[in-house]
């Protein structure tokens, strides 16, 4: 990837736009087709973030480059006897503003490429979110369907010893992601904790509650997501009780959007999985779609609350809000023309590619991107590892009110920066993130 071309701020051509309904104006990007790949979406935007603060080139390659890429091989015994070698990925992309933080996923078409976006986006985030952190990702290439408990717990132990020297409560602490849960969290936890010969809560959040897990953390991506559709929709002056809602994903982040929206008063009208789309103009009762989806495996699969439909049109149902929460790269240049929604919080990790911004943006539609709508997960692992070092823990009203309070205060500073510099929610959250670890960076110099 080139340097960019150092632009001063105001040099670029401008085309101004206004959100649907109020909100402040923005520039349309002069982005064109292609780059469905997650990290040249993440380098698109982070080059113009680049240009806008003129970044020194030393710095601007510095921050674009990953620390640490590790590629590990984890050999399990199956079930039957017989040995199959997976791939693991852990990417620790920047550790200027403390040690790094970042989840871990499990699926069968994880590669180094998606990992390595997703550990920047990490250290852009808990610049955003203010908390002490930089950035990483891992992952491991495998089919969790396919597996039984204990191969997973096999493949989470290897993984975990090939990754001792990386992981550690001041180094670099994993998280749960995509089809990786409570459960893997322990055993993450106490596969180091007995390499090191204590038990360790510290280097890993997102445990369950007796093993020093946080009130709340479960809960704290889907709930910030819900605080961040809220402080979008006062600003398109659209009532929560009349808004309608759209929900791609129904896991940990999707379901406790849906639940945590409809318990302000939204109406959900769809809702996917990987089974499919379930559509109900009437609004569907989310209580029941969760009750279902535990009783049947964690999918939707069958749910009788509402009709079926296929989960493209679950990105382009007539709504206002729409939050994709399930993987990356779902809103493209292919289908960004088709959304009805006024308002588009990023649950998930880079659910638009770079190529649909500006389509979204000459639309008028306001989005809330990943790195400020769904932060609220990593705030509240920061209020878990806290408690860990303090040994003290707290209620969770404290942890949600200290979430809201975040959550706010994040959406007021990039939508304030989006004004001053004239940009979209996006590029100010990047524009914001960079300046913050750029003087960070500054002011720590570089030790050679
Ligand atoms: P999860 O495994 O709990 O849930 C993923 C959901 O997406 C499942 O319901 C799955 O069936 C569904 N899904 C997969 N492909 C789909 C498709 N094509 N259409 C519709 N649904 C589909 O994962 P999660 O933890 O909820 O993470 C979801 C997203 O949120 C990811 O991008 C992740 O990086 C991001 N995220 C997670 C957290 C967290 O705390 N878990 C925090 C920040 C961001």
């Amino acid at each position: 990837m080139a340097t960019p071309q150092i632009k001063k701020h105001g040099d670029e051509p401008t085309n101004n736009v206004n959100y649907k309904e109020g909100g402040a104006p923005m520039q349309s990007s002069m982005f064109g087709e292609g780059h469905d790949n997650p990290l040249e979406s993440m380098m698109h935007r982070f080059n113009r973030a680049a240009e806008i603060l003129e970044l020194e080139p030393g710095i601007y390659n510095y921050l674009k480059t990953p620390i640490k890429c590790v590629i590990v091989s984890i050999p399990i015994v199956m079930d039957d006897g017989s040995m199959e070698v997976f791939e693991g990925y852990r990417v620790v992309h920047n550790d200027i503003m403390g040690p790094s933080k970042g989840g871990i996923r499990y699926a069968p078409d994880v590669n180094l490429d998606e990992v390595k976006a997703l550990a920047a986006w990490m250290t852009w985030k808990c610049a955003v979110i203010d908390i002490p952190f930089g950035g990483a990702k891992g992952g491991v290439r495998c089919d969790p369907r396919k597996l039984t408990q204990a191969q997973l717990e096999k493949i989470t132990r290897r993984y975990t010893a090939n990754l001792l020297d990386v992981f550690g409560p001041d180094h670099d602490i994993p998280a749960p992601d995509v089809n990786t849960n409570e459960q893997t969290m322990a055993w993450i936890m106490d596969t180091y904790s007995m390499h090191v010969k204590r038990t360790e809560p510290g280097v890993v959040t997102g445990k369950p509650l007796v093993l020093g897990g946080s009130q709340g953390r479960r809960e704290a991506t889907g709930r910030g997501v819900m605080h961040s559709t809220l402080s979008g929709l006062e600003k398109l002056r659209i009532k929560p009780t009349s808004a309608t809602v759209s929900v791609e994903g129904f896991g940990n982040v999707g379901s406790i959007t849906a639940k945590a929206l409809y318990e302000q008063g939204c109406k959900i009208v769809s809702i996917s999985d990987i089974s499919g789309g379930y559509y109900n103009k009437e609004g569907i009762d989310i209580d029941a779609a969760i009750a279902w989806a535990e009783s049947h495996g964690n999918h939707l699969e069958g749910f009788t609350g509402a009709e079926r439909i296929t989960n493209d049109e679950v990105l382009t149902v007539d709504c206002d809000v729409l939050a994709p929460c399930a993987r990356e790269d779902r809103i493209t240049d292919r289908n960004a023309h088709l959304i009805k929604a006024k308002l588009i919080v990023e649950g998930a990790n880079g659910p638009t590619t770079a190529a649909a911004d500006p389509i979204l943006e000459s639309m008028g539609v306001m989005v809330i991107p990943d790195i400020l709508a769904n932060a609220g997960g990593v705030k509240v692992s920061y209020f878990e590892w806290v408690q860990n070092r303090m040994g003290f823990y707290w209620p969770l009203d404290l942890v949600n009110q200290r979430l809201e309070d975040a959550m706010k205060q994040a959406f007021n500073k990039v939508y304030l920066n989006a004004q001053k510099y004239n940009v979209s929610l996006r590029l100010s959250s990047y524009v914001l993130a960079i300046d913050k670890v750029a003087s960070t960076l500054r002011l720590r110099g570089i030790y050679s």
